[in-house]
């Protein structure tokens, strides 16, 4: 049984090469597919290798400079200023997080939806105006893992 990959079918729930559900691989990079075995990994590669990348490096970079506002806030402000302003430094990541949850979008797995939606779930808590690109996304994530 090929698993359908098209936008609109089904979410993958087990190997994306062969939707095989027991003794699951999780790919390192993009952390947001499986596969069965190194087989279907190796498999798999060159479909995934593109979109996985690109994940993998928004991911990176997210984190980056997640990280860099928070110990430039650590040394303006002291430790317990930073914790507690740190989610705020986030929001200024916005843009980053934003592109993240869309590449993770592109991949038609279960745990990537909801990954992308935690992500997004997280930028509309933030305390900014004209989200409403984030809530269309979060509602189409929530339609695409049977939740309304
Ligand atoms: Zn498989
Ligand atoms: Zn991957």
């Amino acid at each position: 049984m090929a698993p359908n990959t098209t936008e609109c079918s089904k979410l993958i729930t087990g190997c994306i090469a062969c939707g095989k559900q027991n003794g699951l691989l999780q790919c390192s990079q993009c952390k947001v597919v499986h596969f069965c075995g190194q087989e279907h990994q190796r498999k798999y590669w060159p479909e995934h290798k593109i979109v996985c990348k690109k994940i993998g490096k928004a991911r990176k970079e997210l984190e980056v400079k997640q990280k860099n506002a928070r110990d430039t806030m650590t040394d303006m402000m002291g430790i317990d200023a930073a914790s507690i302003m740190g989610r705020k430094a986030d929001g200024n990541h916005r843009r980053e997080q934003l592109r993240l949850a869309g590449q993770i979008l592109e991949i038609p797995t279960h745990v990537a939806v909801e990954t992308a939606l935690d992500h997004m779930i997280d930028l509309r808590n933030l305390p900014i105006s004209s989200n409403c690109d984030v809530l269309e996304m979060v509602a189409s994530c929530l339609i695409r893992l049977g939740r309304d």
